[in-house]
């Protein structure tokens, strides 16, 4: 069956319903969701959304974006960040004005707390920037969003699943999508001029996550499927705070109220690492910090061992229970429900968990996919904003806050970008058979005899990643990684489903998803091996004299560049590479001379 709608948004999470808003003030658009819209892990977002609003204490986006760049291990592209932490308060006061109710101070404005990495004064000290909604600050925007796309009649369609993404063979013009009704099991076809893709996260492929099980990187795999790049897929964040064994999610909103990490000495070991911002370092250094604090067996438990037994202590019991429940009740939810702990009486054993992929479909800053790394190269009419998008505003480690942020101002900016431009664009031919591709590959899941489980490769998968190509990542760790990776896509080849019936088939939707999370940690794998240097969320670690391993330095001589990933035709993949844009690369843009001083690659130092 073919639909027909101008504009064609996957994903409704704040990214894709911020774009849906701003595209239907001139366009008919459709928003195709797997899940029902206000179920996106948008709404799991607990934390802030970060603005220099200049609140409480004084803040400027300029500080912002010093953060953002030093943060990101100086892999960002400037421009762009400039673009995300200059546009945030105008885009707050936007929010604020289509209803969300951000939590107040007692004079009325605009309640801020600290968070890791953002400081004021270029690293003076911590500063309150990170706008909430007590712990439900993504719920309350995802709800918001949604209210007003519906306000403005946008087409939704819950629980279709986008399988593929259709292109011009030259790959220089989007066609439109291949859906998947979930209820009825029947395949669409989506013509449209515009294809936005903001399909989330991707964390899946960890064992510990804090993302949901919907988060599969349906549209990386897609990419990837069709020939496109994909950019910095390497650089995965982990979390500090994920609880202990389950990757559950405590904000780091707790660390910005004043909570605190201590190892089995009882030693605020961050002092150490970080002696300016302490336990609100940025979240790729506090991570790395805890592997260290439990491989030097400093540990709870002092097994010297990275396993679901070993973990560090997150205190918060200095924080009376009533402040705790007003401004961190999922956080106290959490604790009480999953590990039986008061967080009021006892601290909170926690360890790194797979949360956010600073990587994705590459974009330009008004995120029209790029069709490889040579500049101004894009795919007509096809579009990509929020996490499954690489702008890139994260370089390798995103500050906690600017995700929310990423979403808002750049799902905005694709939304006004299609609604300027979508009369300009024509509407591409079908090809004949448009769904030929998913037809046949859900025939073949149907019919086939082979051995395999997706549950199983799937596990098999999520442990490896976990293992060798997590926050400590070594040569022969990863090449272990790429082997199993390899045989995993051998072996899906024979993976077989139960259920062959149409209604609700979530045997088959998972076996397809598990095709794509093999997919795409390939490229994260392959990148990874390749950069062979620490930068940001890849700590890179070799054997030095003594045999004991040593974290290799940042490279920018040979390293400061993006990676470009394509998955080749025999399944191999090709890395190419594009320099970040740097301001002081960049005369002809008229930088002050105060700003390219301070934005200029140096060593990161809390
Ligand atoms: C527990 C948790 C807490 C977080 N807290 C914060 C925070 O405090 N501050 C912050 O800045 N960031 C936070 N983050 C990160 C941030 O929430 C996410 O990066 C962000 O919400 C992603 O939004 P999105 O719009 O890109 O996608 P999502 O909100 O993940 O939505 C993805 C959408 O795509 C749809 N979709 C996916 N695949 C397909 C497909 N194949 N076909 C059709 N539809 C599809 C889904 O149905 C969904 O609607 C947190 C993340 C987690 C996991």
């Amino acid at each position: 069956m073919i639909l027909n709608h101008d504009v064609v948004i996957v994903g409704a999470g704040a990214a894709g319903l911020y774009a849906a808003y701003w595209a239907s003030t001139s366009a008919d658009v459709a928003v195709v969701s797997k899940l029902f819209p206000t179920r996106s892990h948008t709404g799991a977002a607990q934390g802030g959304i970060g603005a220099a609003l200049g609140n409480e204490e004084e803040d400027h986006p300029l500080w912002h974006w010093y953060d953002t760049v030093k943060g990101g291990d100086y892999l960002g592209d400037q421009d762009a960040q400039r673009i995300l932490t200059f546009d945030a308060p105008q885009t707050i006061y936007e929010l604020e004005r289509m209803g969300v109710p951000f939590s107040r101070t007692k004079e009325g404005k605009i309640a801020q707390r600290p968070f890791g990495g953002h400081t004021r004064n270029f690293g003076e000290r911590p500063v309150r920037r990170a706008c909430y909604a007590a712990a439900r600050t993504g719920h309350a925007i995802l709800h918001t969003l949604y209210e007003q796309c519906v306000a403005r009649n946008v087409n939704f369609y819950s629980e279709f699943q986008v399988l593929d993404v259709l292109l011009t063979e030259d790959k220089k013009k989007v066609l439109g999508v291949i859906a998947y009704d979930l209820l009825s099991g029947e395949t669409y076809t989506i013509h449209a001029k515009v294809v936005v893709f903001a399909t989330g996260g991707a964390g899946r492929n960890y064992a510990i996550t804090s993302n949901c099980q919907a988060n599969t990187g349906d549209a990386l795999g897609i990419c990837l499927r069709a020939g496109l790049p994909l950019e910095d897929l390497e650089f995965v964040q982990f979390h500090p705070t994920g609880l202990a064994g389950l990757g559950i999610l405590v904000t780091e909103g707790a660390r910005g109220e004043g909570g605190y990490l201590t190892n089995s000495n009882g030693e605020r070991f961050m002092e150490r690492y970080a002696p300016t911002v302490k336990d609100l370092a940025p979240r790729d250094l506090v991570s790395q910090c805890m592997y260290k604090e439990v491989l030097e067996g400093r540990g709870i438990q002092k097994t010297g061992r990275i396993c679901a037994e070993d973990w560090v202590l997150l205190h918060l019991e200095h924080i009376p229970k009533a402040e705790l429940i007003k401004k961190l009740e999922e956080i106290v939810d959490f604790a009480t429900t999953y590990l039986g702990i008061k967080p009021w009486e006892a601290p909170i054993p926690v360890m790194p968990t797979a949360h956010y992929y600073m990587g994705g479909i590459p974009t330009d800053n008004d995120g029209r996919v790029r069709r490889s790394h040579a500049d101004g190269d894009v795919v007509e009419g096809l579009y990509a904003a929020g996490e499954c998008a690489c702008v890139s505003v994260h370089g390798a480690n995103r500050l906690g806050t600017n995700s929310l942020l990423d979403l808002v101002v750049f799902g905005r900016r694709v939304g006004l970008h299609v609604a300027k431009n979508v009369d300009g664009v024509a509407l591409g031919k079908l090809p004949g058979k448009a769904d030929a591709r998913v037809a046949a590959q859900i025939e073949r899941l149907k019919a086939s005899k082979g051995t395999e489980k997706h549950g199983e490769l799937r596990r098999e998968l999520s442990e490896v990643m976990m293992t060798h190509v997590a926050v400590i990542r070594t040569q022969e760790g990863m090449e272990q990684a790429r082997a199993k990776v390899l045989e995993l896509r051998q072996r899906y080849q024979q993976v077989a489903i139960d259920d062959k019936g149409a209604v609700f088939n979530t045997d088959l939707i998972e076996a397809i998803e598990c095709g794509f999370l093999i997919d795409y940690s390939l490229a994260i794998v392959e990148g990874a091996l390749a950069r062979v240097e620490s930068r940001g969320a890849h700590e890179r670690q070799k054997a030095g004299a003594d045999g004991k391993l040593v974290k290799l330095a940042r490279d920018d001589e040979n390293w400061l560049k993006h990676t470009f990933a394509t998955l080749r035709a025999d399944g191999s993949v090709q890395l190419d590479y594009r320099r970040p844009y740097l301001c002081q690369e960049h005369p002809e843009d008229g930088w002050e001379p105060e700003v390219l001083e301070k934005m200029k690659p140096k060593e990161r130092k809390y």
